[in-house]
């Protein structure tokens, strides 16, 4: 089984993919800022010694995502197999407030967090991923889709991801790489903590999301991966190129 790579893996739906797919034989390489975390779980989930490699990725720091890749492209497993795929998992939904007000650094470090890092990182990675070639898997949003007021950066960020995938799709397909982008769905992680912290300033549907927590409709991230899965690796049923959303599988 190959090597996969997994951004913001340190908790949420990310170490939920990552302790999946390492169930299911996979060198995992688990990318976040708070990598204490990832060692964390990794010890909670008994994975087995050397499967799981935690690494320190902070996207929004160009000369991180350089190391990062660095450090990649140096593991053994890595330099000698290649890297089988990756998933950009990694998203911050900061800041939310109107665009007449959001503060313009928070929305820039929304742009490299959710998008140019996700290029950056890619690119630095590119020799490792055409070795066998590479499925890449984006972690959409229904905020790519619809405006949701307050949400600029992400909503921007989101949709621009989802091009991006398509666009690595077709310049990928010459040399192995597949690329497919995936809604998870609304999951109870702390992303939806925080959008419920960010209050209705700016943000006049933080009420709905109040009430989708108040009333079960989050779903746990463990069950999210579990869906996810055949999107990740089975690239026939899910062709590259494409879109899902996982509450439509
Ligand atoms: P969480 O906030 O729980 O996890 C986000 C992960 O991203 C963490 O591991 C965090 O790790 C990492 N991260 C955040 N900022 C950076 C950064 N600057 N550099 C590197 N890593 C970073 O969110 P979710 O698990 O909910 O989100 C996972 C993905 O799912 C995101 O792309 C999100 O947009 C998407 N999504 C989530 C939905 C939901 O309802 N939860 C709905 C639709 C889409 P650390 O802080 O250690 O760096």
């Amino acid at each position: 089984m190959g090597v996969w790579a997994i951004t913001g893996a340190s908790r949420g739906l990310g170490r939920a993919l990552g302790a999946l797919l390492n169930t299911h034989g996979h060198h995992v390489v688990a990318l976040a800022r708070n990598v204490e975390d990832t060692f964390a779980w990794v010890r909670e989930e008994g994975v087995a010694a050397g499967s799981v490699t935690p690494l320190v990725l902070d996207l929004a720091d160009v000369s991180s995502i350089a190391s990062a890749a660095a450090a990649m492209l140096a593991l053994p497993a890595v330099a000698e197999h290649g890297l089988e795929g990756l998933v950009h998992n990694a998203g911050d939904v900061l800041p939310v407030g109107s665009m007449s007000s959001v503060d313009d650094d928070a929305w820039a470090r929304s742009m490299q967090v959710n998008l140019i890092g996700v290029q950056q990182f890619t690119k630095a990675l590119w020799p490792a991923m055409v070795r066998g070639g590479c499925r890449v898997v984006t972690i959409s949003s229904g905020a790519s889709l619809r405006p949701i007021h307050g949400w600029s950066a992400y909503c921007v960020t989101k949709a621009g991801l989802d091009m991006w995938a398509r666009m690595l799709a077709v310049e990928g397909a010459d040399v192995g790489i597949e690329a497919v982008a995936v809604a998870p769905g609304i999951v109870d992680t702390a992303m939806q903590a925080t959008i419920r912290g960010a209050g209705p300033d700016g943000f006049p549907s933080h009420a709905d999301f109040v009430g989708l927590h108040r009333d079960g409709h989050l779903v746990p991230p463990e069950e999210v991966a579990k869906r996810l899965l055949p999107v990740l690796t089975d690239g026939e049923r899910f062709p590259s190129g494409q879109r899902f959303d996982v509450r439509e599988l």
